[in-house]
């Protein structure tokens, strides 16, 4: 799926588009987010593997 710079229609073609012959370009960009659950998960699989010692315990129980 290839959106046309130029009229902004949707088409599936991919060298040019078929209505006023203009550049196509694909028309969602990745979508990039820091806080996704995706990131969430990983960050608390690594805490249970034991990889990440950020939170070190505050009260030392000897
Ligand atoms: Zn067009």
């Amino acid at each position: 799926m290839r959106k046309c710079v130029k009229c902004g229609r949707y088409t599936l073609r991919r060298d040019k588009c078929p209505v006023c012959g203009g550049e196509l370009t694909v028309p969602h960009p990745p979508r990039f987010s820091p806080e996704d659950k995706y990131v969430e998960y990983r960050l608390k699989m690594k805490m249970k593997s034991g990889l990440l010692s950020l939170d070190k315990p505050l009260i030392y129980d000897p």
